[in-house]
This record gives structure tokens, C-alpha cells and sequence, in this order.
């Protein structure tokens, strides 16, 4: 089978990807997809989006024991099926601000990376509640919702005033380029339920005669011929088989490409020779850079009040905040005080005694992290585990910021705004309060915020695996296009800037 065109990874970039250019009915298509059509209709219940990991359609990693959090390891899900990790993802859409955008263009020293030139490509990857405006984009394929009071949460909306009781700006939402101050969540619900970006992307144009997706497809390895890829090694039907295609696009994802890529003999000498695998064309960068974001789970509240269940899905308001001063509305965003109703809490507090309906929590976290991990494999096969150590709470930077977005957590969690509902506080309780208590209670409360990314980032440097045009460096017909590519993360979730990247990608794809 050849294809003009093969994507690996039916996931959040590779769906934007196949619609768009499977658009030109002259381009042969092809979706490869390691998980299967996912039918489990919890999936599609935004409140549940905690509790749905580990199912079939999770691939379900886990880190290495992390120095900085206690030696503890945490899972890591991502999701496997058409729509990939948008099928068990949270449901936030921040595009992030535009300050995260400069260090792309710094990266890159390209800016088609920069706020206003990825503008556009937000705009057409959404269909927003409020309608179209200079920012927002009314009829694109992804149903973005913000949220009014009649489906917040009532200690959200007191959240919310709390902030403004303390001098943080409200803003209407978190996407028009400055993310500094308060406002409920944008979601990806229509009609209660969970969109996935294969419901508005991929599925809608699978009958066009030149899209072929096929599921539960394993991609094994890439076959090179010189400094070209030829095809994939794939297993099919059960049996193994080779599938040609001039173009490949990598869309596997921040933890799916790089092992891939090393599978194939792509990568660092020392880490592939360790795997036994044979060097085939050497990258060192290939696994390295990655880096995502933590929150401690959290400041919790025992409530003095009923905590009415979530209409929406649970962690409803993130505020971004300078640590320059409460009062600052634009530049980048240091720390993240979120508001979740209901207890919420990491596993080193099975005891905490609060029960649903009773408390809820403020996660904190540090939005721009410098602490760098790497992603290797552990030998040569699919089914080898990967070694996945991102290297949490490494640097001074990330563990004196955390201080400081506890301490703020704990601002809004005391101020006078909140006493309706404060009863008192559970974590991290009084027996915090020194730094060095500080450091060893965010150790144990620290999760992950689930955004892996810069695992082949792009960049102008020829250490960075991927080019500013988004082509893997020492192959002329291999692209990379999902979170992978990021070099440094946006401040808040990241799946709108990955959609927009893939828009990007697609709108200067070669007729
Ligand atoms: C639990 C959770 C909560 C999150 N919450 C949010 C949130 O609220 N807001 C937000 O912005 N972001 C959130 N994220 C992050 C966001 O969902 C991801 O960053 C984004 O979906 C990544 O898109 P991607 O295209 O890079 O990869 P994915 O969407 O993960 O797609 C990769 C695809 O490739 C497939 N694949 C991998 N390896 C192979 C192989 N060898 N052969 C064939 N197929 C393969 C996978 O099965 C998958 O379908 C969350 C993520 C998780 C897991």
C-alpha cells in the first residue's frame, strides 16, 4: 500500500492535520492509528475526566521515581484511539500568552511562531460561545465554551471574586494573548458532553475517497532509504507489513515519536547502543528537552458549607499570575492558583478525611518551569517499557516559584472572600510554614498537570532535532507536527497551541 502522504498518530495534531490536507482530493491520505474507535460513553461525561484513566484507551506510562517529588513516581496517561489524548484530556482551552510565544520565535528564530502569526490559526481551529470578534473564531471545526453563571459553580464564582477582592484583574477568558487574572475556564463541552478533536476533524471527512484511517495499527519503526524515509513497519491484521509513502508526519505525539524515532535507530549512539539497537542516523537531541508542568493537589479546604457537584468538569477556574504584583494584567505568567470543586488531593494524602461534597481545593503551579528531563527506550520493541524521567523540580527557579504559588493559594484560600465557604484548611494544615516544610509538603502534593512536551523540539540550532518548518534534520521527507515540536511550553494547558501549530503546518503545506 503507498500513500502520497502517511500519518502516524490519529490523536489531537493528526487529526487537524488529515483533514487538512486530505482537502486536496489529489493527495493520498493515510491515518495510521495504534488504539481503536472508543465507544465508552464515560468518556464523554466532562466530570469523570479524572477517573477514566487507565482504561483500554490510555496508554498509561509512568515516570521514573523522581528525586524532586519525594522519590515518588507518577502515571502519565495519554490517549490511544482516533482523537489520541483529547479522548481523556481535561477540556481547558488556553492558547497560552503571548510571551510564550516570544520564546518560540527565540527558539526558532522564526515568526510564523509568534502570538500574531499563530493568530489566525487559532481563529480557524474554533467555533467560540461568544461569537467571532478580532481574537475569536465562530466557524471553525473545535466548539469552544465559556462558561456564564448559570453553569459555574457558586464557589467559583466566589473564587473568582476573591481574586478581585485582592486586586487581580477579571478577564473575559483566557485567550485573547494576555492570560494574567481571573475568569472561569473555556471548555471543549457541546451539549454537557466532551468533544475530541477526531469528532470535528477526522471523523467528519473519513468518506472522502482519498483518507484512509486504519486503527489498531502499531507502528513499529521507520524504514530509511538514505536520507529518506520509505515507508513503516507496521503490524496489520496481525501480520507484520511495510506501508510506502512519499511524505511521512510524525503526529505520535510528545511520548509516541521519540520512541519511535529511537525504535528506528534515530537518535542518541549511547542511549540506542544501551537499548540494543544499532545506530542508523545519529540525533542527539531526539528525547531530550522534556519538560511539562506540575500542581500540588493541593491547598485543601475542609468547606463550611455544602460544595454543590461540578456542572462542567471539576477544576473550573485556572488564574495566571505575575509574580511582580497582583495588580499586573499583561506580560507572562509566572504562577497558577486554580479552583476545583470538590477535594482533590495526591496520593501521598489517602487520609485527609474529606470527602465529596464537603471541601474543595486550590491547586498551585509554576507555568514556565526550567527543569529538563529526557524520554529513552528500554530496548528495541514496542512493548518495552519506555524510561520516561522528566527531571521534576530540578532547578531552584521551579522549586521557589512553587513556594511561591502555594503561598498564594493560600492568600486566596484565607482571604476574607472565601470565609463563607473556608471551614479550615486541610493541606497543607499548620504545620507548614518554613520553606524547607514548604519544599517537602509540595514534593509529596506535586502531580501532573498531564503536558509533556519538547521531546524533538524545533529549532534554529542544529542540536534541535526538528527544523522551524517543522522537518525532522537529516531527513528531507519527515515531518513532526503535535506537542513533541514545542521548544518551550505555554503557561497554561496546551492542547489549543498544539491545534494551531497543526493548523499552521497544514495552511503552508506544499500544494
Ligand atoms: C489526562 C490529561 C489531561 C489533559 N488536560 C488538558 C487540558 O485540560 N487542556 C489542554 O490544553 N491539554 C490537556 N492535556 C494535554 C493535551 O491533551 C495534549 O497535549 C495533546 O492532546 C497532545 O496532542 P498530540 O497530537 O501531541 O498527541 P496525542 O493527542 O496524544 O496523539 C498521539 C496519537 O498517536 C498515537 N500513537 C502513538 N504511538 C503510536 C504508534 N507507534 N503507532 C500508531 N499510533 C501511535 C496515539 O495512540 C495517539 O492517538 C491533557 C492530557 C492528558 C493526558
Amino acid at each position: 500500500m503507498h500513500s502520497d502522504v502517511l500519518i502516524i498518530g490519529a490523536g489531537s495534531a493528526g487529526s487537524v492535520v488529515a483533514n487538512r490536507l486530505s482537502a486536496d482530493p489529489a493527495r493520498r491520505v493515510t491515518v495510521l492509528e495504534a488504539g481503536a474507535r472508543v465507544t465508552d460513553p464515560e468518556m464523554r461525561r466532562p466530570e469523570l475526566w479524572p477517573f477514566i484513566h487507565g482504561r483500554r484507551y490510555d496508554w498509561a506510562y509512568r515516570t521514573t521515581p523522581q528525586p524532586g517529588l519525594a522519590g515518588r513516581s507518577l502515571e502519565w496517561a495519554r490517549g490511544k484511539g482516533p482523537g489520541g489524548s483529547s479522548l481523556v484530556h481535561a477540556m481547558a482551552h488556553m492558547r497560552g500568552c503571548r510571551a510564550d510565544f516570544d520564546r518560540w520565535v527565540e527558539a526558532t528564530g522564526d515568526d510564523r511562531w509568534s502570538w500574531d502569526a499563530l493568530l489566525p490559526s487559532f481563529i480557524r481551529s474554533e467555533s467560540f460561545s461568544g461569537g467571532a470578534d478580532a481574537v475569536h473564531g465562530a466557524d471553525g471545526p473545535l466548539p469552544v465554551m465559556l462558561p456564564g453563571p448559570d453553569l459555574s459553580s457558586p464557589l467559583v464564582t466566589d473564587y473568582l471574586a476573591a481574586w478581585e477582592s485582592l486586586g487581580v484583574a477579571r478577564i473575559p477568558d483566557h485567550n485573547g494573548g494576555e492570560m494574567l487574572g481571573g475568569t472561569p475556564n473555556s471548555l471543549t463541552i457541546r451539549d454537557g458532553q466532551r468533544v475530541t478533536v477526531s469528532d470535528v476533524y477526522l471523523d467528519p471527512v473519513l468518506d472522502r475517497p482519498n483518507l484512509t484511517l486504519l486503527t489498531g495499527v502499531d507502528v513499529h519503526r521507520l524504514v530509511l532509504a538514505g536520507s529518506r524515509v520509505s515507508g513503516v513497519e507496521v503490524s496489520l491484521h496481525g501480520a507484520d507489513e511495510v506501508l510506502t509513502a512519499d511524505e511521512v508526519i510524525l503526529c505520535a505525539g510528545s511520548i509516541g515519536d521519540p520512541l519511535l524515532l529511537m525504535r528506528s535507530g534515530i537518535g542518541d549512539p549511547s542511549v540506542l547502543s544501551a537499548a540494543g539497537v544499532d545506530t542508523v542516523l545519529e540525533s542527539t537531541g531526539v528525547g531530550t528537552n522534556l519538560h511539562d508542568h506540575l500542581l500540588g493537589a493541593g491547598t485543601l479546604y475542609r468547606s463550611a458549607r455544602p460544595v454543590p457537584p461540578t456542572r462542567l468538569q471539576l477544576s473550573e477556574s485556572m488564574t495566571y499570575l505575575s509574580l511582580d504584583g497582583l495588580s499586573v494584567t499583561a506580560g507572562p505568567a509566572d504562577i497558577v492558583v486554580g479552583c476545583v470543586v470538590g477535594p482533590s488531593a495526591s496520593e501521598s494524602f489517602p487520609d485527609h478525611g474529606v470527602a465529596p461534597g464537603e471541601g474543595y481545593t486550590l491547586l498551585f503551579g509554576v507555568t514556565n518551569p526550567t527543569s529538563r528531563g529526557s524520554l529513552r527506550i528500554s530496548g528495541p520493541d514496542l512493548a518495552d517499557e519506555p524510561i520516561i524521567d522528566p527531571n521534576y523540580l530540578d532547578t531552584e527557579h521551579d522549586r521557589a516559584a512553587f513556594r511561591a504559588a502555594l503561598e498564594h493559594a493560600r492568600l486566596v484560600g484565607g482571604s476574607d472572600a472565601l470565609a463563607a465557604w473556608r471551614d479550615s484548611e486541610v493541606l497543607p494544615g499548620a504545620s507548614v510554614s518554613t520553606e524547607a516544610e514548604a519544599d517537602a509538603f509540595i514534593a509529596r502534593a506535586a502531580i501532573t498537570h498531564h503536558h509533556p512536551v519538547g521531546t524533538l523540539s524545533m529549532g534554529a540550532s542544529d542540536a534541535a532535532p526538528v527544523t522551524p518548518d517543522l522537518r525532522f534534520r537529516g531527513l528531507s521527507n519527515l515531518h513532526v507536527v503535535d506537542a513533541s515540536v514545542i521548544p518551550s511550553i505555554t503557561a497554561g494547558p496546551v492542547h489549543a497551541s498544539v491545534l494551531a501549530l497543526a493548523e499552521s503546518f497544514a495552511a503552508r503545506y506544499p500544494a
